[in-house]
């Protein structure tokens, strides 16, 4: 899976030439699964012009309640209304930027895999917390509160993007072999939590200054089943090359 997060970056007019800029270059590109998760106000449009493409669409945010006085925010209904059946849940930009908490990303991710929707959980360490050796710690933490009360029924899907706060838009990727470590974690606490098999059914993603010259590093890796991308995924030729190198053909 290559998902793309656009964060607060285009509007509607530059998202529909990315979209016509895209689909031709993926056109033949079989055996990867796309997503754009654009801001809302995009979700819409482009939903109509990939209805017939292999391109998925994803939001980057939900609210936990249905309906009602909650200025600003948006539902899972609302976005499924939209045409997207992903949703970004947790992103640390929201963590550290809004101030979300843990409980604020478990009461989304229910309400988003309640609703039908497939929640791309993030969770990562930061710097100081990787250099004190921390890591596995805050990522388990993360893990656990967010998926407080999720019953992860069999078929019903979920994607986690660890995401380590230091290589998001940096330049500083993780290394292939601390993305892969910290995925097979995630993966066997998902295996103590939900057994083996719903583990295994779980994609678990890296994101973190992912490009063209580094993306087979990490597909190279046994746990690792895609990538979450920033910068890279705001241009269509850069994000094809990506799922060129992913897919085949
Ligand atoms: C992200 O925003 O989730 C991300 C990984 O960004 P970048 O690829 O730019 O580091």
């Amino acid at each position: 899976m290559i998902a793309g997060n656009w964060k607060m970056n285009k509007e509607i007019g530059a998202a529909k030439s990315f979209v016509m800029e895209l689909l031709p270059l993926i056109e033949e590109i079989t055996g990867a699964e796309i997503l754009i998760c654009p801001p809302f106000t995009v979700l819409h449009p482009l939903y109509e012009l990939l209805a017939d493409s292999q391109v998925h669409l994803g939001a980057q945010d939900v609210f936990w309640e249905k309906n009602g006085a909650y200025t600003g925010e948006i539902s899972a209904a609302m976005l499924i209304d939209a045409g997207c059946r992903y949703v970004i849940i947790g992103h640390s930009e929201r963590r550290q930027v809004m101030g979300e908490t843990d409980l604020n990303v478990n009461k989304k991710l229910i309400t988003a895999s309640t609703a039908g929707m497939i929640p791309i959980l993030c969770i990562g360490e930061t710097l100081e917390e990787r250099k004190a050796q921390q890591a596995e710690k805050v990522v388990s933490q993360q893990l656990d509160q967010a998926l407080y009360g999720l019953s992860l029924e069999e078929g019903e899907k979920l994607v986690i993007a660890y995401e380590p706060i230091w290589a998001i838009g940096t330049g500083m990727n993780a290394s292939g072999q601390d993305a892969q470590q910290m995925s097979r974690f995630i993966r066997q606490r998902l295996g103590q939590k939900y057994g083996p098999g719903a583990a295994q059914a779980v994609k678990v993603l890296y994101g973190g200054s992912v490009k063209e010259e580094n993306i087979e590093e990490f597909m190279q890796q046994e746990d690792i089943d895609g990538a979450l991308i920033g910068g890279a995924s705001l241009n269509p030729v850069s994000l094809a090359n990506i799922v060129r190198l992913v897919g085949n053909g």
